[in-house]
Protein backbone atom coordinates (compact mmCIF):
# COMPACT_ATOMS: atom_id res chain seq x y z
CA UNK A 1 0.00 0.00 0.00
CA UNK A 2 1.42 3.28 -0.71
CA UNK A 3 -0.27 6.42 -1.19
CA UNK A 4 0.29 9.31 -3.59
CA UNK A 5 0.27 12.96 -3.28
CA UNK A 6 -3.07 13.33 -5.63
CA UNK A 7 -4.41 10.88 -3.10
CA UNK A 8 -3.24 12.34 0.20
CA UNK A 9 -5.16 15.90 -0.64
CA UNK A 10 -7.93 13.42 -1.58
CA UNK A 11 -7.55 12.31 1.61
CA UNK A 12 -7.59 15.65 3.46
CA UNK A 13 -10.67 16.91 1.32
CA UNK A 14 -12.51 14.01 2.58
CA UNK A 15 -11.09 14.85 6.28
CA UNK A 16 -12.83 17.78 5.60
CA UNK A 17 -16.18 16.52 4.78
CA UNK A 18 -15.89 14.34 7.44
CA UNK A 19 -15.96 17.22 9.99
CA UNK A 20 -18.75 18.58 8.20
CA UNK A 21 -21.34 15.83 8.64
CA UNK A 22 -20.16 15.66 12.51
CA UNK A 23 -20.09 19.62 12.83
CA UNK A 24 -23.16 19.13 15.14
CA UNK A 25 -21.91 16.05 17.04
CA UNK A 26 -18.89 17.59 17.78
CA UNK A 27 -19.73 20.49 19.06
CA UNK A 28 -22.63 19.09 21.29
CA UNK A 29 -19.89 16.75 22.86
CA UNK A 30 -18.22 20.53 23.29
CA UNK A 31 -21.59 21.92 24.74
CA UNK A 32 -21.52 19.21 27.57
CA UNK A 33 -18.53 19.93 28.81
CA UNK A 34 -16.91 22.67 27.58
CA UNK A 35 -17.72 25.84 25.50
CA UNK A 36 -20.34 24.14 22.16
CA UNK A 37 -17.75 25.50 19.70
CA UNK A 38 -15.63 22.21 18.85
CA UNK A 39 -18.11 21.42 15.60
CA UNK A 40 -17.45 24.87 14.63
CA UNK A 41 -14.24 25.38 15.49
CA UNK A 42 -13.03 21.99 13.39
CA UNK A 43 -15.37 22.67 10.67
CA UNK A 44 -14.18 26.59 10.16
CA UNK A 45 -10.57 25.40 9.81
CA UNK A 46 -10.67 22.85 7.57
CA UNK A 47 -13.38 24.65 5.48
CA UNK A 48 -10.35 27.10 4.59
CA UNK A 49 -7.75 24.17 4.10
CA UNK A 50 -10.73 22.81 1.39
CA UNK A 51 -10.17 26.32 -0.56
CA UNK A 52 -6.38 26.18 0.10
CA UNK A 53 -6.81 22.42 -1.33
CA UNK A 54 -8.56 24.57 -4.63
CA UNK A 55 -6.35 27.17 -5.15
CA UNK A 56 -2.75 25.50 -4.76
CA UNK A 57 -0.61 22.79 -6.41
CA UNK A 58 1.22 20.65 -3.73
CA UNK A 59 4.49 18.59 -4.99
CA UNK A 60 4.91 16.74 -1.71
CA UNK A 61 3.66 15.80 1.53
CA UNK A 62 5.53 18.15 3.22
CA UNK A 63 4.24 21.14 1.27
CA UNK A 64 0.52 19.57 1.78
CA UNK A 65 0.48 19.11 5.91
CA UNK A 66 2.28 22.58 7.05
CA UNK A 67 -0.36 24.19 4.41
CA UNK A 68 -3.18 22.06 6.25
CA UNK A 69 -1.06 23.22 9.78
CA UNK A 70 -0.52 26.62 8.73
CA UNK A 71 -4.36 27.49 7.74
CA UNK A 72 -5.68 25.56 10.88
CA UNK A 73 -3.21 27.59 13.35
CA UNK A 74 -4.22 30.81 11.14
CA UNK A 75 -8.42 30.33 11.18
CA UNK A 76 -9.35 28.31 14.17
CA UNK A 77 -9.79 30.37 17.01
CA UNK A 78 -10.22 27.88 19.96
CA UNK A 79 -7.40 25.06 21.05
CA UNK A 80 -7.91 22.37 18.93
CA UNK A 81 -6.42 24.83 16.14
CA UNK A 82 -2.98 25.14 17.43
CA UNK A 83 -2.82 21.75 18.44
CA UNK A 84 -4.42 19.83 15.16
CA UNK A 85 -1.90 22.78 13.41
CA UNK A 86 0.95 21.88 15.40
CA UNK A 87 0.15 18.14 14.76
CA UNK A 88 0.27 18.84 10.49
CA UNK A 89 3.61 21.39 10.81
CA UNK A 90 5.04 17.98 12.76
CA UNK A 91 3.87 15.68 10.18
CA UNK A 92 4.87 18.14 7.33
CA UNK A 93 8.38 18.11 8.71
CA UNK A 94 8.16 14.15 9.00
CA UNK A 95 7.11 14.01 5.29
CA UNK A 96 9.32 16.41 3.71
CA UNK A 97 9.84 16.15 0.79
CA UNK A 98 7.96 12.68 -0.24
CA UNK A 99 5.43 12.27 -3.16
CA UNK A 100 4.73 8.75 -1.77
CA UNK A 101 3.65 7.58 1.49
CA UNK A 102 3.84 3.74 3.16
CA UNK A 103 1.85 2.56 6.07
CA UNK A 104 6.45 3.04 8.30
CA UNK A 105 5.80 6.03 6.74
CA UNK A 106 1.90 6.74 8.15
CA UNK A 107 3.75 5.58 11.44
CA UNK A 108 6.42 7.99 11.46
CA UNK A 109 4.21 10.99 10.61
CA UNK A 110 1.70 10.27 13.20
CA UNK A 111 4.43 9.73 15.79
CA UNK A 112 5.51 13.40 14.90
CA UNK A 113 1.89 14.48 15.30
CA UNK A 114 1.44 13.19 18.61
CA UNK A 115 5.31 14.68 19.83
CA UNK A 116 3.81 18.39 18.47
CA UNK A 117 0.65 18.14 19.99
CA UNK A 118 2.05 16.67 23.69
CA UNK A 119 4.83 19.87 23.14
CA UNK A 120 2.34 22.55 22.26
CA UNK A 121 -0.55 21.51 24.88
CA UNK A 122 1.76 19.87 27.73
CA UNK A 123 -0.82 17.13 28.28
CA UNK A 124 -0.21 12.61 28.57
CA UNK A 125 -2.53 9.85 27.75
CA UNK A 126 -5.20 9.66 30.58
CA UNK A 127 -5.78 13.69 30.37
CA UNK A 128 -9.09 13.31 28.32
CA UNK A 129 -7.95 15.11 25.56
CA UNK A 130 -7.62 13.95 21.69
CA UNK A 131 -4.51 12.22 22.51
CA UNK A 132 -6.56 9.33 23.64
CA UNK A 133 -7.47 9.08 20.94
CA UNK A 134 -4.25 9.13 18.82
CA UNK A 135 -1.76 7.88 20.81
CA UNK A 136 -3.69 3.96 21.48
CA UNK A 137 -3.91 3.90 17.11
CA UNK A 138 0.16 5.08 17.44
CA UNK A 139 0.25 2.16 19.66
CA UNK A 140 -1.82 -0.17 17.62
CA UNK A 141 0.18 0.21 14.84
CA UNK A 142 3.79 -0.32 16.31
CA UNK A 143 2.17 -3.70 17.67
CA UNK A 144 0.78 -4.61 14.49
CA UNK A 145 3.90 -3.80 12.09
CA UNK A 146 5.99 -5.69 14.31
CA UNK A 147 3.60 -8.93 13.48
CA UNK A 148 3.77 -7.94 9.63
CA UNK A 149 0.41 -7.33 9.27
CA UNK A 150 -1.02 -6.11 5.85
CA UNK A 151 -1.94 -2.05 5.91
CA UNK A 152 -5.39 -2.15 5.58
CA UNK A 153 -5.86 -4.53 8.62
CA UNK A 154 -3.57 -2.15 10.69
CA UNK A 155 -4.91 0.75 9.61
CA UNK A 156 -8.51 -0.90 10.64
CA UNK A 157 -7.23 -1.76 14.24
CA UNK A 158 -5.52 1.76 14.33
CA UNK A 159 -9.14 3.23 13.85
CA UNK A 160 -10.82 0.91 16.11
CA UNK A 161 -7.84 1.44 19.23
CA UNK A 162 -8.83 5.59 18.60
CA UNK A 163 -12.28 4.44 18.76
CA UNK A 164 -12.06 2.97 21.78
CA UNK A 165 -9.97 5.73 23.17
CA UNK A 166 -12.82 7.94 22.32
CA UNK A 167 -15.19 5.94 24.52
CA UNK A 168 -12.74 5.21 27.18
CA UNK A 169 -12.71 9.48 27.25
CA UNK A 170 -16.28 9.60 28.65
CA UNK A 171 -14.96 7.27 32.41
CA UNK A 172 -12.58 9.63 32.87
CA UNK A 173 -12.10 12.92 34.61
CA UNK A 174 -10.38 16.01 32.28
CA UNK A 175 -7.18 17.28 33.30
CA UNK A 176 -6.18 20.14 30.53
CA UNK A 177 -8.13 21.91 28.29
CA UNK A 178 -11.48 23.79 29.53
CA UNK A 179 -13.10 20.84 30.26
CA UNK A 180 -10.70 20.62 33.29
CA UNK A 181 -12.72 23.07 34.99
CA UNK A 182 -15.06 21.05 35.26
CA UNK A 183 -13.00 18.29 37.20
CA UNK A 184 -14.64 14.96 38.28
CA UNK A 185 -18.22 16.57 36.50
CA UNK A 186 -16.51 16.16 33.18
CA UNK A 187 -16.80 12.85 33.72
CA UNK A 188 -20.04 11.02 31.86
CA UNK A 189 -19.04 12.68 28.66
CA UNK A 190 -16.85 12.15 25.60
CA UNK A 191 -13.77 14.62 24.67
CA UNK A 192 -14.92 16.36 21.41
CA UNK A 193 -11.27 16.51 20.20
CA UNK A 194 -10.55 12.90 20.68
CA UNK A 195 -13.71 12.39 18.81
CA UNK A 196 -12.53 14.40 16.44
CA UNK A 197 -9.45 12.45 16.15
CA UNK A 198 -11.02 9.59 15.86
CA UNK A 199 -13.81 10.99 12.78
CA UNK A 200 -10.02 11.87 11.25
CA UNK A 201 -8.55 8.44 11.36
CA UNK A 202 -11.56 6.59 10.14
CA UNK A 203 -11.87 9.21 7.34
CA UNK A 204 -8.03 8.26 6.27
CA UNK A 205 -8.95 4.62 6.70
CA UNK A 206 -12.56 5.22 4.13
CA UNK A 207 -10.55 6.48 1.81
CA UNK A 208 -7.93 4.40 1.64
CA UNK A 209 -10.37 1.38 0.65
CA UNK A 210 -11.86 3.27 -1.88
CA UNK A 211 -8.67 3.59 -3.67
P1 LIG B 1 -11.52 25.26 23.08
O1 LIG B 1 -11.30 24.29 24.19
O2 LIG B 1 -10.55 26.38 23.08
O3 LIG B 1 -12.96 25.72 23.00
P2 LIG B 1 -12.06 23.30 21.04
O4 LIG B 1 -13.39 23.18 21.67
O5 LIG B 1 -12.05 23.47 19.57
O6 LIG B 1 -11.21 24.45 21.71
O7 LIG B 1 -11.21 21.99 21.33
C1 LIG B 1 -11.31 21.30 22.55
C2 LIG B 1 -10.46 20.03 22.47
O8 LIG B 1 -9.09 20.35 22.42
C3 LIG B 1 -10.63 19.16 23.69
O9 LIG B 1 -11.74 18.31 23.56
C4 LIG B 1 -9.31 18.40 23.75
O10 LIG B 1 -9.36 17.20 23.01
C5 LIG B 1 -8.36 19.33 23.05
N1 LIG B 1 -7.45 19.95 24.02
C6 LIG B 1 -7.66 21.02 24.80
N2 LIG B 1 -6.56 21.32 25.52
C7 LIG B 1 -5.63 20.38 25.19
C8 LIG B 1 -4.27 20.12 25.57
N3 LIG B 1 -3.64 20.91 26.46
N4 LIG B 1 -3.63 19.08 25.00
C9 LIG B 1 -4.24 18.29 24.09
N5 LIG B 1 -5.51 18.48 23.69
C10 LIG B 1 -6.19 19.50 24.23
MG1 LIG C 1 -14.54 24.44 22.78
Amino acid sequence: MSINIKQGIKIIENIAKAIEQNRDYLTDLDSAIGDADHGINMSKGFRAVSEKLNSQDFKNFGELFKTVGMTLISTVGGASGPLYGTAFMKAGTSAADKTDLDINDFLTILESAIEGIKLRGKAQAGDKTMLDALIPALETIKEALSQNELPENILEKACKASKDGAVYTASIAARKGRASYLGERSIGVQDPGAASSHIMLDSILQSIKSF
